[in-house]
């Protein structure tokens, strides 16, 4: 069976692989899966007309009934579906993928990103063409709505802004010209003063890169400093991830500030966090200091989101800014993560840096190897990897006196991943190199 959906919904390069051809046939076979009425919405991408409307001509074709939301953060749109009576969610986004790129993905009617099983289910309906064609008289109709106010309000009835804005924070917002353009400096500003960067939604990102990394948000980093803000945030492209600078300027990698909320929530209320097994050791740590525990699942927010419902967790995320509150959706939320960092800086009455500070530190390297017969290396590297403990919640992680190794075959690439960390960067690499080593060997044999 071929598959059409990747680990992040319908994926490619816009009249290459991602064509409006592909777009009407998938609107067709979700709208023949799903027969009811569906939520659509998009990021800023130049090709998010030409797909949205060849979905949605797909869509009811079928006979469903289509709610046009225009412009939204994907999890502005879930969090609407999951609140509303919608059989499910369409958002045509390539969320921190270049301009040039862009996607397709399905939303269940609990606003989480659709089981591996009904995408399959509609795979087989693309596949062998076998569309619901609804009568002349039975054809869908198409609304205009508007999620965004909602969204937010639903966001701040959270937490209380009031009394966050009485501090006078200052956050420089880089909403880096994609869908967070639309609520980001709003929704900001009933908490503090807001200082915009890239917020003019233009699908040719002329700001910067929709990745929220380092080398991306340099202009954030400076901008901070120079207006003396409290806090900087980026967004990816369809802001669900929020990256985060302090006060200094400097950039806040994703495993910070996942422990620092991580250990604010257990503060609260003691529990469970759930991670993926690639996260850095300083979250679990932290979480232990603070008196909650962590709980490991294989790479991939979804299945992060499904584990924390399953053990009712208080709090998950991934270390690339993409963090999961139970109490407001089970999905990444870049708007959620934004209000809350800045409730902690606010209640705890100090800087953004100082809070970082207290979170242990470690220096982590990746690497991959291509391979084409993973499987049978990873059983091989059982033998060989050396550690004085081990876990195999995904692939291999052995941890020994100087950190760990996380080994796991890719799930759509023919490649291996090689995840290390350490006391520092240098030493994470040096592991990092000596598994790349040993499994390049491996594939000689
Ligand atoms: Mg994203």
């Amino acid at each position: 069976m071929k598959r059409l959906f990747g680990t992040n919904g319908v994926r490619g390069i816009t009249n290459e692989s991602m064509t409006s051809d592909m777009a009407l046939a998938l609107g067709k076979a979700i709208g023949s899966y799903f027969q009811g009425n569906i939520i659509i919405a998009t990021d800023t991408r130049t090709s998010n007309e030409m797909l949205k409307n060849a979905v949605l001509s797909g869509l009811i074709s079928t006979g469903c009934n289509v709610f046009d939301a225009k412009i939204a953060p994907s999890p502005a749109l879930q969090y609407y579906v999951k609140n509303s009576d919608a059989d499910a969610g369409v958002i045509i986004t390539a969320s921190h993928n270049p301009p040039e790129f862009n996607g397709i993905k399905v939303v269940d009617a609990d606003g989480s990103e659709l089981a591996r099983e009904k995408e399959s289910e509609i795979e087989e309906i693309y596949f062998n063409e076998k569309f619901k064609k609804a009568g002349w008289n039975e054809i869908g109709k198409v609304f205009d709505i508007d999620i965004l106010d909602f969204y937010m309000e639903g966001i701040l009835s959270l937490v209380e802004p009031e009394k966050i804005k009485e501090k006078k924070l200052k956050i420089v917002v880089d909403c880096g010209n994609g869908a967070g353009c639309y609520t980001m400096p709003y929704l900001l500003s009933q908490v503090a003063d807001v200082i915009t960067l890239n917020a003019q939604p233009d699908g040719n990102f002329p700001g910067r890169n929709p990745e929220p990394s380092i080398d991306n948000v340099r202009d954030l980093m400076k901008t901070v400093k120079a207006s003396e803000a409290d806090l900087g945030i980026a967004y990816d492209g369809d802001a669900d991830r929020a990256i985060f600078v302090d006060e200094n300027g400097n950039f806040i990698y994703g495993d910070k500030t996942l422990a620092l909320v991580a250990g604010y929530k257990v503060e609260e209320k003691k529990g469970i966090v759930v991670t993926p097994v690639s996260t850095s050791s300083c979250v679990e740590e932290y979480v232990k200091s603070k008196g909650g525990e962590v709980l490991y699942t294989k790479v991939g927010a979804p299945i992060v989101a499904r584990k924390m419902i399953e053990v009712s967790a208080v709090f998950g995320g991934e270390e690339n800014g993409g963090l999961i509150f139970p109490e407001h959706q089970y999905c990444r939320d870049g708007g959620m993560a934004s209000i809350s960092v800045v409730e902690i800086i606010a209640k705890k009455e100090r800087k953004i840096s100082e809070l970082i500070k207290e979170i242990p530190s470690y220096g982590m390297f990746k690497a991959k190897v291509k391979c084409a017969e993973s499987a049978k290396i990873m059983e091989k590297l059982k033998e060989k990897i050396s550690g004085n403990k081990f876990d195999y919640t995904d692939g291999i992680k052995a941890y020994f006196e100087e950190g760990w190794v996380l080994i796991r075959p890719s799930g759509t690439e023919p490649l291996i991943r090689i995840y290390a960390e350490s006391s520092d960067e240098e030493k994470a690499k040096k592991i990092a190199e000596k598994y790349k080593k040993i499994i390049k060997e491996m594939g000689r044999d």
